[in-house]
């Protein structure tokens, strides 16, 4: 082969040891979820692009340069790999009318895709986890949503994560800031950066959302959504905040907070870190009302978080909280590769009784001398090592040799092969 073939640019291959955090993370959002009653919806990687950009959306980021769109090269289809999965999930909820018997709690975790510069804590295929809360107008079950992500940092070990949230109101108030927004941005339209002139008439409200150090007087004193919102909105944030002070979550009201997509209206929130450098938004989400309505669907409320597992496990690595690499109970170390139709029974009978065992197999040269395969026993974490010596095997018994802890001292000691529950009770202990 003349080019070395790599994954795709962003695009990262998830290998031990690292795939055992994925799998022990993966693990906690599961038991979370169980917990608060949200069930697994699995939908495609694959969408129609209609589904992403919709006629009533604003243009956001993601549909403006970040998706990955292609043309199904055998009936023309236009399809795109997710970049986010609130709109497939919304659109699997209406196409099989999962809201017929009543609200539903749903939680999703896969790959997404967008076409962004890669760096640390992001890439062109990462991995969200989501919960979405379908049928509930709120606001008990955003706040639901929240405290259940702080339940997560919790569970994880993980501190300084803050929440920030915000109201975005309904489209009517959000229309009438947006006019008056655009009014105020035109008026200093010798102060704006070009990616803010661009966003002027597409989305203004992102604007205020800049890092660029230049513009954050203007944008401080640009109108305030907060102040076009109506009674019945302010109730509903006012609620969402009584329920997280009765929870003892401490959040920040920012006014500035507004999100990547174009379906929030009402509550949006982000728990953000200041340990990964500017990628330091790890879960995010709000309500979406309209998104029902907007892929056709019927009207029903909802709202959801997702979080990114990447910036999840990188700050667990930061603060130190990864999990210890998952190690065999037991590991048999098996002289002569002859003996192997004696020894494998054995030690299936040990799995089949719950004990995780690792069986030294032939490599390249073979089974490898006694001393190197009592290298790999050690290497691999067992606390036991099981010798099949050839002797041992012709008097129906086996070593068993503590490799960790106090019972190191004792050495090894011969155990008969024939009674494997006493083996096994005997290795567990
Ligand atoms: P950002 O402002 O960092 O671009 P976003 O607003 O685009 O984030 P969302 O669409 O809300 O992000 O996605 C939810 C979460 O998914 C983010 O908070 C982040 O943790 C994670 N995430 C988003 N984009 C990426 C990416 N390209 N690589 C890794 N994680 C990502
Ligand atoms: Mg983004």
């Amino acid at each position: 082969m003349a080019e070395k073939l790599t994954a795709v640019k962003g695009m990262n291959d998830i290998a031990p040891p690292q795939s055992a955090h994925w799998e022990w993370l993966e693990d906690r959002l599961r038991s979370l979820m169980a917990g608060y009653g949200y069930r697994n919806l699995r939908t495609p990687i694959v969408e129609p692009t209609a589904l992403f950009v919709r006629g009533l959306g604003e243009v956001t980021d993601i549909v403006e340069k970040e998706m990955y769109s292609f043309e199904d090269k055998l009936n023309g289809e236009h399809l795109t790999l997710r970049p986010e999965n609130t709109a497939g999930v919304v659109r699997a909820a209406h196409e099989h009318t999962l809201l017929y018997d009543g609200p539903k709690r749903l939680y999703y975790m896969g790959p997404m895709f967008r076409h962004e510069r890669p760096q640390r804590g992001r890439y062109r295929q990462f991995h969200q986890f989501g919960a979405e809360a379908l049928g509930f107008a709120g606001p008990d079950v955003d706040a639901e949503l929240i405290v259940m992500a702080c339940d997560l940092w919790a569970a994880l070990g993980l501190e300084g994560i803050a929440l920030e949230i915000n109201s975005l109101g309904q489209p009517v108030e959000r229309l009438a800031h947006r006019q008056a927004l655009i009014a105020y941005l035109e008026a200093h339209a010798d102060q704006l950066d070009e990616e803010a002139r661009r966003r002027l008439h597409s989305n203004p409200l992102r604007i205020l959302d800049t890092k660029n150090p230049a513009m954050q007087d203007l944008v401080n004193a640009a109108p305030r959504l907060m102040d076009h919102l109506g009674a019945e909105s302010l109730a509903h944030f006012d609620r969402l905040k009584s329920l997280l002070d009765a929870h003892g979550v401490a959040y920040r009201v920012n006014p500035r907070l507004v999100r990547g997509m174009d379906y929030y209206n009402l509550s949006v929130f982000e728990f953000v870190t200041t340990q990964l450098g500017s990628q330091g938004t790890v879960c995010a989400g709000g309500r979406y009302d309209g998104l029902f309505e907007q892929i056709g669907g019927k009207a029903a409320p909802a709202v959801g978080w997702a979080l990114g597992i990447e910036r999840i496990l990188e700050l667990l690595k930061e603060q130190g909280r990864l999990p210890e690499a998952p190690v065999p109970d037991v590991y048999a170390v098996v002289p002569d590769a002859a003996a192997m139709d004696r020894v494998m029974p054995v030690l299936r009978g040990l799995r089949q009784r719950g004990l995780k065992v690792q069986m030294h197999a032939a490599g390249a040269e073979g089974m490898g001398s006694m001393k190197s395969q009592f290298k790999k026993a050690d290497g691999s974490g067992a606390r036991t090592a099981l010798i099949f010596g050839e002797q041992e095997l012709a008097q129906g018994q086996v070593a068993v040799k503590p490799l960790r802890g106090e019972r190191t001292e004792g050495g090894q000691q011969l155990v008969a092969l024939g009674d494997l529950d006493a083996l096994a009770g005997a290795l567990r202990t």
